[in-house]
């Protein structure tokens, strides 16, 4: 297994961008969330575990059981205790008023174990007035102002050209924007130091177009591979991988190396990839593109199923009869400005 692992990792290294966006936020501050995937509820989402099948051999899909994420893995902290400095009469006092004040908090403040948590942003992604330009051309972005709450589902809609993917790049962190503010997860992106991008992206998962599996991996790995990434312990990922397949419908399928799997398959790997690590956001850039239309409804429900958990989703999408269907919002991009922003909306003629 650590032989795996470490091949794993390597294999990883060559693809390292779209590693840290297969991650998540650090285990413990984000699965009990709010925007956190309801992973008990998901084992039994569509296409449960084909459970004869796959637990034996090494490396096996375990069942999936529903468990919390949050379970054990918060590091608990007792209440603070202020330490007095010993034989000071500053350390006297204070300790003297840690107890007055313990006395007059409610009886959970006192007992409590946990650290409290800062209460998550309500915006989920915020942009204002975001201006990108490349080296040469016109503004690929030209004055973007759009927020979305956490929960929400948008469509991004537009021609090939209008900005969409330098918007999906922008929320990465991929690319920095020339003018404006970009906030995504309550973090200024613009802001944000280099060193700390990995750990932002671990709180949005992104699938693309051609998926971005690795060739040489079967499927339990490619999605094991988004855990290994965040030093996620063994058991978790004996546990969350084959709890993320049942959720996409692929638990059979967990040996198949991607060139075995149809177009659609391969998206829903790339799914369980993106959501394993249980992030608060999901980027999708026309997750569709390469997909005939029942794999593209099915990948598209898949993602409502996901957003009716709790995970805030934005798609990037040209199908105009499954955004019309949908009935989502729907945001309207033309030469790099919104043209148009519709809560049900849906697709727009050009002209
Ligand atoms: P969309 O995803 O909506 O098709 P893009 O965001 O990819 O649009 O592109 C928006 C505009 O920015 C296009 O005119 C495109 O040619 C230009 N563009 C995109 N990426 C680059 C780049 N790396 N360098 C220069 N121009 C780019
Ligand atoms: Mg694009």
């Amino acid at each position: 297994m650590r032989e795996d692992t470490k091949a794993v990792q390597s294999a990883g290294t060559a693809q390292g961008r779209d590693a840290s966006h297969a991650g998540t936020p650090e285990r413990g501050k984000s699965a009990s969330g709010p925007g956190a995937l309801e992973r008990g509820k998901s084992a039994s989402g569509p296409g449960a575990p084909e459970r004869g099948k796959s637990v034996s051999g090494p490396g096996a899909l375990v069942q999936a059981k529903p468990v919390s994420l949050s379970g054990g893995s918060v590091h608990a902290k007792p209440v603070g205790h202020a330490k007095p400095v010993p034989g000071t009469a500053d350390g006297e006092k204070s300790r003297y008023k840690k107890i007055s004040e313990e006395a007059v908090k409610p009886a959970d403040s006192i007992t409590g174990r946990r650290k409290k948590k800062a209460a998550p942003p309500e915006e989920a992604i915020v942009l204002d007035h975001v201006v990108k330009t490349y080296q040469m051309g016109a503004p690929a972005l030209n004055g973007i102002s759009l927020k979305v709450k956490r929960g929400e589902f948008v469509f991004i809609v537009g021609d090939s050209g209008s900005g969409k993917s330098t918007l999906i790049k922008l929320l990465l962190r991929e690319l920095l924007p020339t003018e404006g503010s970009i906030t995504v997860n309550g973090t200024n992106v613009v802001r944000l130091r280099r060193r700390k991008i990995p750990k932002f992206r671990r709180g949005i998962g992104v699938v693309f177009q051609d998926f971005r599996l690795l060739k040489d991996r079967n499927v339990y790995d490619n999605v094991a591979f988004a855990q290994l990434v965040i030093q996620a312990k063994a058991r978790d990922i004996r546990r969350n991988v084959p709890m993320m397949l049942s959720l996409v419908g692929l638990a059979g399928k967990y040996k198949a190396k991607p060139k075995q799997l149809s177009g659609g398959e391969q998206q829903r790997v790339a799914l369980a990839r993106a959501l394993v690590n249980n992030p608060p956001i999901l980027l999708a850039d026309e997750p569709t593109g390469n997909l005939d239309p029942k794999n593209s409804w099915e990948i598209m429900k898949l993602l409502e199923e996901i957003n009716e958990k709790g995970t805030t989703v934005l798609v990037v999408t040209h199908n105009r009869e499954i955004v019309n269907a949908m009935k989502k919002r729907v945001i309207t991009m033309k030469k790099g400005v919104i043209v148009s922003d519709e809560e049900q909306g849906a697709y727009i003629d050009e002209d």
